[in-house]
């Protein structure tokens, strides 16, 4: 594990605050959101070179053409899944990528259940958890475009990977009232809502987003 300079605690406490400062300005209002991520240390997720640009408004680079989600966007998917002042519930996460979101749902989720299909990276998340202690995530290695059925039904998913169409397995998978947020589209890609009620499900169309695609199959 690398090692940290003495006052990298103090720094990025407030390079996080400015973090959550451009936030606000970007439009985000709910303060669950706002706290959940001025209290996780984004940095503790990125390369060590990489670091002095974790709470800069970008994606960045995980390896293997993945990339950790833009601040802005992380925060917006999690504000809409809270829409109407909705508790989170039991979660999952597809696409736990270096477990950063991971990190910030197990702030606003009772339970987080994050599946991840590249190895390399599931084991990374893993290494960048464990010193937060956060006993209400799990990780699982896997295709999630499958969903996690041994531990549906879910309250909420969210989806970090961008899909042609919306897999039905995450549709059958969500909980009566349930929501699940994921980006659409191929080229251009859209931030879609789907909430179900009984056995209807509604959609609604969000901003437009930029994500890496949601691939079958792990490796
Ligand atoms: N939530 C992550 C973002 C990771 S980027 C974070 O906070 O950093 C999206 C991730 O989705 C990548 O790691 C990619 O490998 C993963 N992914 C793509 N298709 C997937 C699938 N079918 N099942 C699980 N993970 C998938």
């Amino acid at each position: 594990m690398a090692v940290r300079q003495p006052d990298a605690g103090l720094s990025s406490m407030r390079a996080r605050n400015h973090m959550v400062e451009r936030l606000k300005e970007q439009g985000v209002r709910d303060q669950g959101v706002l706290a959940a991520m001025l209290a996780v240390p984004r940095h503790a997720f990125v390369e060590e070179a990489l670091a002095s640009r974790a709470y800069e408004d970008t994606a960045l680079p995980l390896g293997r053409q993945q990339t950790i989600s833009q601040p802005f966007i992380v925060a917006r998917m999690l504000e809409i899944l809270r829409m109407g002042g909705r508790e989170l519930g039991k979660t999952l996460e597809v696409g736990a990528g270096c477990g950063y979101q991971a990190a910030v749902l197990s702030r606003l989720a009772s339970d987080v259940y994050a599946v991840e299909r590249i190895r390399q990276l599931i084991e990374r998340a893993k290494d960048n958890l464990r010193p937060l202690r956060l006993p209400n995530v799990r990780l699982k290695y896997g295709d999630g475009t499958v969903g996690l059925p041994e531990a549906a039904p879910f309250d909420s998913i969210v989806v970090a990977a961008a899909a042609g169409s919306i897999p039905q397995a995450l549709k059958d998978q969500l909980a009566d009232r349930g929501r699940l947020i994921l980006p659409v589209g191929a080229g251009e890609q859209q931030l879609v809502l789907v909430e179900r009620q009984g056995s209807a499900f509604r959609e609604s169309r969000f901003e437009s987003v930029r994500f890496v695609p949601l691939l079958m199959g792990i490796e």
